[in-house]
């Protein structure tokens, strides 16, 4: 049974087979739930915190 994994950038669940999977150069395994948020972790270097379409997990 796949277990529930979430946006690593914006935190929402995301589906089995749906999303990208990134490894670092230090195997720390990353999970986007769609190319906007990996695109947004990864090439831009972005804070999810100042990331305004993240929704904010308080
Ligand atoms: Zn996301």
């Amino acid at each position: 049974m796949p277990k529930i994994v979430y946006c690593s950038f914006c935190k929402r669940p995301i589906k089995p087979g749906e999303g990208v999977m990134y490894v670092r150069v230090d195997g720390t395994i990353e999970r986007y739930c769609s190319s906007k948020c990996f695109k947004s972790a990864v090439k831009l270097h972005r804070n999810p915190r100042k990331t305004k379409w993240v929704v904010k997990s308080t």
